[in-house]
């Protein structure tokens, strides 16, 4: 009942008594203008029977009332519960104080478990942190929140992704009490979503991205190269005859060795490039920032395309039954910087320089640009003919001497040269590093060995030569061998060589690949009487821990330093510590690519006493060298 309701009532009621009747004397006295005493009595009563009914038709009221809000409450309730959302009030201090249906499921406790706990109470502690990060921004800032939030459930710990957006809840005086958030459960949303985007970027054989996606990210390449002077490269792959392993190991082999390339080229390729497949054995690597030298970059683009090539021969199909043919791949690459290409260009070019490698025989690769390919089988055939150079006899030694501070030559320099049929006389710096990485280097490395102990013996027999000593390279690749002890011990036997007369020089990468095994065979080959010098010295890491632990004999200063003693200051002072640091470590000191009589003098008068440099002699044949003279130094 409403109060104006209540008011007409109680009106009704004042009427109904006077019609009534009610005392007649008191109504009378009433009109007569005074009020007896009993009237009073009666006045009272009418009035405390109408508080009465007024009390009892409020308390009904206030029931009904009452009713009417439980009923409302249990429907708002029915409502919130029957909704597949989680819906939630947390108090200021982040603690339920509200959750419904949905949301006691998903932490697997009943509602009224739920209240007055916080996150860190229900979910593991990185949800509970990325929750209060987002209930922050809601109960501090009043921000309206709308974020996707990751939950860990279940003793498998599965990810849910819920869409959750979160309010403030305020006071009348605009101060926020509470938080009131819904979060809907889109975890199959997004699988789909996602499925979708793999479907649509990527290939579901391999998993490679596809095509589209290649284009996208060479889009954004090529655009990347227009603003910088940096180079990328393009590499279409193809595998050789592939369709013969189809036809004859059948369609599903076919798939399965697909599969098994796309996962061998993946693993020689670095997470920024892109690999991807185009279709059939069509596989296209994109790679980004080769650097600013186009050389460099046709270098290291050719030095992934023989990684590939290498991959693609080793890759198999991962059963029992081992696949019998021959597999190999042809590779086109083409080059790109400040804008040179364009996506269709840069397709084009690698797609062209992929015919010429099939055309050329397949298991190769061809660049799209012809310096570059010139460049590369110009190396190409250099390593061919290597192969050669021995079993035809095209390997020499050229001699350089040291000299002691007397200008007495005390020794000379192995170095090796290459009497190429058409190229003439190559020197050490064309062909090691080619050698070192096809492992030539090893059969070379022993030829020169066994050449210089040759001469060690043949000087021992002539007696103004047999102090003399011969400096030997040796390469890093040489050391690692498990038989290098024995070999060098072998050449000695058989040389008749004497130990004390040979140096070989080591670089300092090679002390710094593994320390220990390299500090082993040194001191091995100490044992047999063989010295030690470190080449270049100061153009690795310098460290003066192996100069300390490893037995070492010489110190060679790297004739970078040696250019520059007269005029830069750095070089000098580098050059006299290094001086200072041997003949403190008892170590003897040669100066390297000494050139001129300025430069010799600075060195002695800062106590360098042995040399070796054109100043002296430049490396020659045998033949040409003249040993036992005491060395004018040419005047410059
Ligand atoms: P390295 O051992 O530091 O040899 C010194 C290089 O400096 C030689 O170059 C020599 O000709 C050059 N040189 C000496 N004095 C002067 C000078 O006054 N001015 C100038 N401009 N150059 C001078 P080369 O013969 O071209 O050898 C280059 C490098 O090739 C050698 O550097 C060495 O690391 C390597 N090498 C040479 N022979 C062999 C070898 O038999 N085995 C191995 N593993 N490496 C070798
Ligand atoms: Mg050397
Ligand atoms: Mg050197």
């Amino acid at each position: 009942m409403s109060n104006s309701e209540w008011r007409v009532t109680a009106r009704r009621f004042v009427l109904a008594g006077s019609l009534a009747g009610l005392p007649s004397a008191a109504c009378a006295s009433a009109q007569a203008g005074g009020v007896p005493t009993a009237g009073w009595g009666v006045m009272g009563l009418v009035v405390a029977a109408l508080l009465a009914l007024a009390g009892v038709a409020y308390r009904r009221r206030l029931l009904r009332e009452v009713e009417r809000l439980r009923a409302s409450h249990e429907e708002l309730t029915t409502i919130l519960d029957s909704v597949d959302a989680c819906i939630y009030v947390k108090s200021s201090d982040f603690r339920y104080q509200y959750v419904n249906r949905k949301g006691s499921e998903i932490v697997g406790l009943p509602a009224a478990a739920v209240l007055g706990k916080t996150d860190a109470d229900l979910f593991d502690s990185v949800t509970a942190a990325e929750l209060r990060f987002n209930d922050r921004r809601v109960l501090e800032q009043g921000e309206k929140v709308v974020v996707e939030e990751g939950y860990v459930q279940g003793e498998e710990s599965s990810v849910f992704t819920f869409l959750s957006i979160k309010l403030p809840l305020r006071r009348a005086d605009g101060s926020i009490r509470a938080l009131c958030g819904i979060s809907t459960d889109v975890s199959e949303y997004r699988d789909i979503q996602e499925c979708k985007h793999r479907l649509t970027f990527y290939d579901s054989l391999t998993g490679l991205p596809n095509r589209r996606l290649l284009l996208d990210r060479l889009e954004m390449v090529v655009k990347g190269t227009r603003r910088s002077e940096r180079y990328a490269a393009l590499l279409f792959i193809d595998l050789d005859d592939f369709k013969v392993i189809n036809e004859t190991q059948g369609l599903q082999r076919g798939d399965r060795f697909l599969r098994q390339v796309a996962h061998t080229l993946g693993e020689v390729v670095r997470e920024s490039d892109t690999l991807a497949r185009l279709g059939a054995d069509e596989f296209v690597l994109l790679i980004h920032d080769l650097g600013l030298d186009v050389e460099q970059a046709a270098h290291a683009a050719e030095r992934v395309a023989e990684k590939l090539l290498g991959q693609i021969t080793s890759a198999q199909v991962d059963d029992e039954q081992a696949l019998t043919l021959p597999i190999s791949a042809s590779i086109g690459i083409t080059l790109f910087a400040n804008g040179q290409a364009n996506v269709d260009d840069a397709m084009r070019q690698a797609d062209i320089a992929l015919q010429q490698a099939k055309l050329a025989g397949g298991n190769t690769l061809r660049f799209f640009n012809a310096d570059m390919q010139a460049d590369v089988m110009e190396r190409v055939h250099l390593e061919a003919d290597l192969h050669q150079a021995l079993a035809r006899d095209e390997l020499r030694l050229h001699y350089q001497v040291q000299v002691n501070d007397r200008a007495e030559v005390t020794g000379v320099e192995a170095l090796l040269r290459w009497q190429h049929p058409r190229r003439g006389l190559v020197p050490p710096g064309q062909f090691i590093p080619l050698a070192e990485k096809n492992r030539l280097i090893l059969p070379i490395g022993y030829w020169v060995l066994e050449t210089a102990c040759r001469q060690l013996a043949a000087w021992a027999r002539q007696g103004d030569r047999q102090a003399l000593t011969i400096s030997v390279n040796v390469s890093s690749v040489q050391f690692h061998q498990p038989d290098f002890i024995a070999r060098v011990q072998h050449t000695l036997e058989e040389t008749g060589a004497n130990p004390a007369r040979l140096m070989l020089e080591v670089t300092e990468s090679l002390l710094m690949e593994e320390p220990e095994r390299v500090r082993n065979i040194m001191l091995r080959l100490s044992k047999l009487g063989i010295r030690f010098a470190l080449d270049d010295f100061g153009t690795g890491y310098s460290s003066l821990n192996y100069l300390k632990r490893l037995p070492l004999d010489a110190l060679k200063i790297d004739k970078s330093f040696i250019d520059g003693v007269l005029d830069d200051p750095v070089d000098a002072a580098i050059v006299t510590t290094t001086i200072t640091l041997a003949n403190s470590l008892g170590l003897e000191v040669t100066a390297e690519g000494v050139e001129t009589e300025a430069q010799h003098r600075w060195l002695q008068e800062h106590g360098c006493m042995a040399f070796q440099g054109y100043l002296f002699g430049r490396p020659l044949a045998l033949e040409e060298l003249s040993l036992t003279e005491p060395l004018r130094p040419m005047s410059t």
